[in-house]
């Protein structure tokens, strides 16, 4: 008899091996997320509130999806469409220039397309399921991925470039989806204002949390919204964090860098408990019947957190 074991020890450790890799933060907030629908949840990714963990298959389908775009590109270069992909070996990276944290990096340039042989577009290349798949071929990428246009859109912004061609590829049989589109100055002025508000504010923006419907009943970040969970403890959950378009600074004056430190305090609105007293570079909770003082010479973050998760 053949025992199938549908994930075998080897397998498994293929998958450990992607779970265990170090999953390191973006800095910044990226052209890919700026079309996301919350303003809460961004806020909550570039203040890296919460570590994202994926399952090791999950995080092996993300680099399927990275490694069909050298091919895609090379599908380009095959029917004579003139690719530039990298500069001086790296990515094409953009900054906006009012906002040292807006930034992306895109798939490539590329001229020669059958459509409009003589116009650079902006490149941009994605994977998709068959179901998902089907549903951008109905609707279309501005209808169906909102947040893969606003990202080409803001391509198009810093590039200069007033033409985009959107390439996505079936994972279940390998069509080949491709849409133009033109640049949307006001699309893109409202993308780079919503990115400033977002990266200057000091707080998570107040935004209706509705549990039982999307975006929310997908969201990663649904336990901080249901205040049933305590933040990560890093320098972008401390109140001692001052960000903004220009750059970041402990107000502290000390050395930003490290994960944290000792005189991490947490933002109040972060934390699910009341503020109880706020004084001498202190603050007094109320976790349940008891009151916990964090800052110099009381509690630190760490014991904050333990004990409000220990209260489920
Ligand atoms: S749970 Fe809902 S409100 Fe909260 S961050 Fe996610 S999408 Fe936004
Ligand atoms: S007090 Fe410590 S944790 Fe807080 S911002 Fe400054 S260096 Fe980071």
């Amino acid at each position: 008899m053949v025992i199938i074991d549908t994930t075998p020890p080897t397998i498994a450790a293929i998958y450990t091996h992607y779970e265990t890799r170090p999953n390191r933060h973006r800095l910044h907030l990226g052209a890919s997320e700026i079309g996301m629908p919350c303003d809460r949840a961004l806020w909550y990714r570039f203040r890296h509130v919460l570590e994202s963990k994926h399952p090791g298959r999950v995080c092996r389908l993300f680099e399927t999806g990275h490694r069909e775009e050298a091919r895609v590109i090379q599908n380009l270069r095959d029917i004579g469409i003139e690719v530039c992909d990298r500069i001086d070996g790296h990515q094409i990276h953009y900054r906006d220039p009012d906002c040292v944290w807006f930034t992306g990096s895109l798939d490539g340039m590329a001229r020669g397309f059958v459509e409009a042989p003589k116009s650079w577009h902006v490149v941009e290349i994605k994977t998709a399921s068959k179901k998902q798949f089907d549903r951008l071929e109905n609707k279309g990428v501005r209808r169906h991925k909102p947040e893969h246009w606003a990202q080409v859109q803001m391509y198009m912004h810093w590039s200069g470039v007033k033409r985009a061609y959107y390439l996505c590829v079936c994972k279940d049989d390998d069509r080949i989806y491709g849409e133009r589109f033109a640049y949307d100055k006001p699309t893109a002025a409202k993308l780079t204002e919503r990115a400033h508000r977002i990266i200057n504010a000091p707080e998570p923006p107040e935004v209706a949390y509705t549990p039982k419907r999307p975006p929310c009943l997908w969201c990663d970040y649904a336990e901080l919204c249901a205040e049933t969970r305590v933040p990560d403890i890093n320098c972008r959950t401390c109140c001692h964090w001052y960000c903004d378009c220009t750059g970041e600074r402990c107000v502290l004056g000390l050395e930003i860098g490290k994960l944290y430190c000792d005189r991490h305090m947490y933002i109040p609105a972060l934390v699910p408990a009341e503020v109880v007293d706020v004084y001498d570079n202190r603050i007094v909770w109320r976790v349940g019947t008891d009151e916990i003082a964090t800052g110099p010479g009381h509690n630190t973050s760490e014991y904050l957190r333990q004990v409000i998760s220990n209260l489920g």
